[in-house]
């Protein structure tokens, strides 16, 4: 995907604030946060959304970004951490590369607007 964002940042020709790189997810801090800890973490083959990534690669590749998640929210939230990962327009997604948000450094509401 030449002209995805995110692909762009796995690519390293826009610069991000990378907390974790692998084969298989990069981490980097949001441009935008939320929360004191608002780190995404995205899949280093492009998918637009969780349920085409998920149709597409092994059982092992899906849980393997959400293992990625829960590693960078116990490191950076150590007193807990919220995963979001927002799907299509009615979930909110802005940006066409599967990402999860972990959020954290603060207490959560519930529910999200
Ligand atoms: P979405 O709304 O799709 O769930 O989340 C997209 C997220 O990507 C937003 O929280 C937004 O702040 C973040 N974002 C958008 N552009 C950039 C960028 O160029 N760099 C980083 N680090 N985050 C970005
Ligand atoms: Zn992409």
């Amino acid at each position: 995907m030449d002209d995805c964002l995110f692909c762009k940042i796995v690519r390293k020709e826009i610069s991000a604030k990378e907390v974790f790189r692998d084969e298989l997810v990069v981490a980097f801090h949001d441009i935008n946060p939320v929360a004191p800890v608002h780190i995404l973490v995205i899949p280093t083959k492009h998918a637009t959304h969780l349920s085409e990534f998920s149709a597409q690669r092994n059982g092992s590749a899906t849980s393997g970004l959400l293992d990625a998640c829960a590693a960078v929210g116990k490191k950076f939230a150590p007193q807990g951490y919220r995963i979001v990962a927002n799907e299509g327009v009615d979930g909110g997604q802005t940006v066409p590369h599967l990402h999860f948000h972990v959020l954290g450094g603060r207490h959560m509401t519930w529910p999200p607007g």
